[in-house]
């Protein structure tokens, strides 16, 4: 056994990456996790395609995120292509898709999961599952609650990697945030990312379109834009565009209580384009069939124009095709918490030093969701998760072996 031993506590993809780091730097790994089985965040983000990267312009790659500059740094060191080349070493190829989004060939997480921990306790990592991590005794010990009831482990670094406060029944729950607070580690409330957002909708919208998919257009919020597709739900609207243009509408409903979608029904035709075929006589056609026939628009993106012009769309063809360009959906206020894809907030930049070692607690790291940082779907955050994993363990490793040389 390695005579000096660190505690990695969480089991995603920043927990991982950090038990990885330390093991490839020689030092022996316990892994801790509240769930009885690891990695249940990550598996759920395989479920639908488990968008691991993006392969893009890097500078552009690194404006995607919101927090410290160390951030940009470590996702510099491990990004896009080091994920690739990480999954090819677990013998799992990488595609990218037309838009950049990278994902392991077979799409799911658990293959590349399962052959992640095989290849850790290869290495020495000791795995323990249904570990809930409470915090440390008058020691100086960590706390865990396991089945046999209360057990301690007296490592020689740790590594926190306890992921936001959504999805708690995956296991990220938040509840470490007044342990560290306690300590004297600053923390940040959390917030909903990459969340859906509530919209009061009339009863037939709710009734008819709940569940119905709005493609091929573009959506924008106070400049910001993009041309994914996106969800209409019971209470408002959710997934792909939404998801990318959440931080604005945050921010807008921060600043001004509510937050404005703009929705393109038709982003490749200008304004006199859809009055020139809006002006084709129409005979003794209903407007419903005119706008199907003559621009395509029906079903959920019809119901949207009523949606947004009250029932009474307007007659005046210029004024029409001004509102198909820009649908506006008020939106008042972020679904809840817990369903949102990622949240901010966390342990404060402030809280780490450069090694992502917690000031108030020597030989303590943070890596992943943790950490007040912010990005957009589309292979942002777990790459973020990794990178700051790597950091961590590679700073809880400097930390070891320079406490071992004094
Ligand atoms: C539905 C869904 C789809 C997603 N899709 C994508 C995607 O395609 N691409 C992408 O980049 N991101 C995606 N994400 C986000 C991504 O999964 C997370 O950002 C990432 O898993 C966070 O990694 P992490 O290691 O920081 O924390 P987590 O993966 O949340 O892991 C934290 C671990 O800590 C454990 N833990 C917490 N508290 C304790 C405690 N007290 N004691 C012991 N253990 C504890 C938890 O059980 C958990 O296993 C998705 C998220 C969701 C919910």
């Amino acid at each position: 056994m390695n005579a000096q031993r660190a505690a990695v506590i969480g089991s995603g993809p920043a927990g991982l990456m950090a038990a990885e780091t330390l093991l490839a730097r020689g030092m022996g790994v316990d892994i801790y996790d509240a769930m009885p089985s690891f990695g249940r965040k990550f598996l759920m983000a395989g479920k639908s395609g488990l968008n691991i990267s993006h392969a893009e312009d890097p500078d552009v790659f690194l404006s995607r995120y919101r927090g410290d500059t160390r951030l940009q740094e470590m996702v510099r060191a491990f990004g896009a292509a080091e994920i690739v080349s990480w999954m090819e070493a677990l013998g799992i190829a990488a595609h990218t898709g037309p838009t950049g989004r990278v994902f392991p060939e077979m799409m799911k997480a658990s293959p590349l999961l399962r052959g992640w921990l095989v290849r850790l306790q290869d290495a020495g990592a000791v795995l323990h599952p249904k570990h809930r991590w409470q915090g440390w005794n008058a020691d100086g010990a960590l706390v865990f609650d396991a089945p046999e009831g209360s057990v301690t482990a007296a490592p020689d670094a740790t590594v926190l990697a306890l992921g936001g406060a959504s999805w708690k029944r995956l296991g990220s729950d938040g509840a470490w945030a007044p342990l560290l607070e306690a300590k004297g580690a600053e923390t940040v409330p959390f917030g909903p990312s990459n969340c859906g957002f509530l919209v009061d909708w009339s009863a037939h919208m709710r009734e008819k379109f709940a569940g119905a998919p709005v493609k091929s257009i573009c959506m924008s919020v106070d400049g910001q834009e993009t041309r994914s597709e996106f969800v209409i739900t019971q209470r408002g609207v959710e997934s792909g565009g939404i998801y990318t243009l959440s931080a604005a509408l945050v921010d807008g409903l921060r600043r001004h209580g509510a937050a404005t979608l703009l929705v393109d029904l038709l982003p490749d035709m200008d304004v006199p384009a859809i009055v020139a075929k809006l002006e084709r006589p129409r005979g003794k056609q209903s407007m419903a069939n005119h706008l199907r026939k003559s621009l395509g628009i029906s079903g959920v993106k019809l119901a949207l124009l009523h949606e947004a012009a009250r029932g009474v769309l307007p007659d005046h063809a210029v004024t029409l095709a001004r509102l198909i360009k820009a649908v506006p959906i008020k939106v008042t206020v972020t679904a809840p918490l817990d369903e949102a894809i990622s949240t901010t907030g966390g342990v404060a930049w402030d809280a780490l030093d450069e090694a992502l070692m917690l000031r108030q607690l020597p030989g303590v790291f943070c890596a992943g969701e943790m950490i007040d940082w912010d990005a957009p779907t589309g292979g942002y955050l777990i790459t973020a998760c990794m990178a700051t994993g790597q950091a961590a363990g590679n700073g809880a490793a400097d930390w070891l072996q320079t406490a071992s040389s004094l």
